[in-house]
């Protein structure tokens, strides 16, 4: 925490560390004050006398089923009215676009939102260089999560114009796309000529792969961001032999704004203006201390008080010193390895991350995208894609290496399929577990 000098421009007596700890505090006493759905948490809280994180750390998780719950005016403080607030169109409702068919409705506040963004554009050099908020920026992902909203008929060009996004994709997995979609999708970036391409890296990616096989000329932006799923190697890769501007992954959630965003030394930072994060280590067995799930409060929403809310995906603390590029505040993330919920267990029992999958199954030969299915204990299909007009990834291949790691108990099949299977979102999962697993476990001592 070196970067608590009070010299910086805007630092004086308050540096960043003061200013964090402060708007910690202030999130912490006006949700456990003034907001109905902490009413509960009162009697964890050892009171304004104890350490900041000691309050913290003796307070619950925040799930998506006590947002449900509550909704719709449970997390909005009381000074606050909802009607007057919907009325003036300073806050909507807003449907989170939850991978794991639990999906939740919010009181969401747009102004909240964009302030979030800014601050997350200044944690990459190239963001800060071209993104201003008023950039144009191409949409490429799943019209359910972001957008007009998914309509079966096909919306003009006006109609997915909103501000300075265009949304290209129509339909709900790119395995739905014809050739038409992909050639209508690269016109319509081409024209557009956004600064900025924001995408779902399985749709992104998808797109990608038929138009290099094409060899279509396409509009170069100066920046990608990369945000909604887990972004893949290969999916990045892919990309990258379409677009030549930096890619940057941008980490966050509907309810949390914008939480990490990786820098230019491809590490990812803390957005510390906006938010605290509370990382809680898993096991050693699994991955800890440097494995965990995190914990995420957000400051300044006047609309809805977001404290320790667990955002269900598994991150790497990075431990190799200070970062390159400098930026010295808050966490940093070696990587967000995937969803909590996609974690399996290798033969010993021990966690298996959607990253540590995709690192064993990247450099298969021809191999252009992946999907784990478990249908039951015991059993494990994985669905392969096969580049356009490449040779065909190899399933024996591919099945000997899940049986190292899974052990000889597992069946495994392997096979090239049209599709991966998406979600009521259209997000795209890596791991899809069919029957109830106890992630619990990950954190969880016995004793
Ligand atoms: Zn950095």
């Amino acid at each position: 925490m070196a970067a608590a000098s009070g010299r910086q421009a805007g630092g004086g007596a308050g540096s960043w560390l003061a200013r964090y700890r402060r708007q910690g505090r202030e999130a912490l006493e006006l949700a456990l004050t003034d907001v109905p759905g902490y009413a509960e948490w009162r009697r964890f809280d050892p009171g304004p006398r104890a350490p900041l994180d000691e309050r913290y750390a003796a307070l619950p998780a925040l799930t998506k089923h006590e947002l449900r719950a509550h909704f719709p005016a449970g997390f909005v403080p009381r000074q606050r009215e909802l009607g007057p607030g919907l009325a003036a169109g300073e806050v909507e409702f807003a449907q989170t676009s939850g991978s794991t068919g639990d999906r939740v409705t919010l009181v969401f506040n747009p102004a909240w939102w964009e302030e979030s963004e800014r601050a997350a554009w200044g944690l990459n050099r190239h963001a800060r260089r071209v993104a201003d908020g008023r950039h144009r920026e191409a949409v490429l992902a799943s019209p359910r999560c972001v957008g007009p909203g998914y309509s079966p008929r096909p919306l003009s060009v006006a109609e997915r114009t909103i501000g300075r996004h265009l949304y290209v994709n129509q339909k709900l997995n790119p395995a739905a796309w014809t050739a038409a979609d992909v050639r209508r999708m690269a016109q319509e970036i081409n024209d557009y000529e956004p600064v900025a391409i924001e995408g779902d890296p399985a749709y992104l990616a998808a797109f990608c792969r038929q138009a290099g096989a094409w060899g279509t000329r396409m509009w170069q932006p100066r920046i990608i961001f990369l945000t909604y799923t887990f972004p893949s190697r290969l999916y990045r890769r892919q990309i990258a032999a379409v677009f030549r501007a930096p890619q940057v992954s941008s980490y966050g959630s509907t309810e949390t704004g914008h939480v990490f965003m990786e820098c230019e030394a491809g590490r990812l930072h803390q957005n510390v203006e906006h938010c605290r994060v509370d990382f809680l280590p898993w096991l050693f067995r699994h991955g800890g201390p440097q494995r965990g799930r995190i914990l995420v409060t957000v400051f300044h929403n006047p609309w809805f008080a977001v404290l320790r809310f667990d955002i269900g995906d598994v991150v790497r603390l990075d431990d190799r010193g200070p970062c390159p590029c400098g930026r010295g505040q808050g966490m940093a993330l070696r990587a967000v390895e995937g969803r909590v919920s996609d974690v399996t267990f290798d033969r010993e029992g021990n966690a298996v991350s959607v990253d540590d999958l995709d690192a064993l199954l990247a450099d298969l030969p021809g191999l252009a995208g992946w999907q784990l299915e478990l249908p039951r204990p015991g059993q494990m299909r994985l669905r392969m894609l096969a580049a356009p007009g490449g040779r065909r990834p190899g399933s024996a291949q591919a099945r000997e290496r899940l049986r190292r790691l899974y052990g000889d108990r597992v069946r495994v099949e392997a096979a090239v399929e049209k599709a991966l299977l998406h979600e009521l979102s259209g997000k795209i999962r890596f791991v899809r577990t069919a029957y109830p697993v106890d992630h619990a476990a990950l954190w969880r001592s016995k004793r």
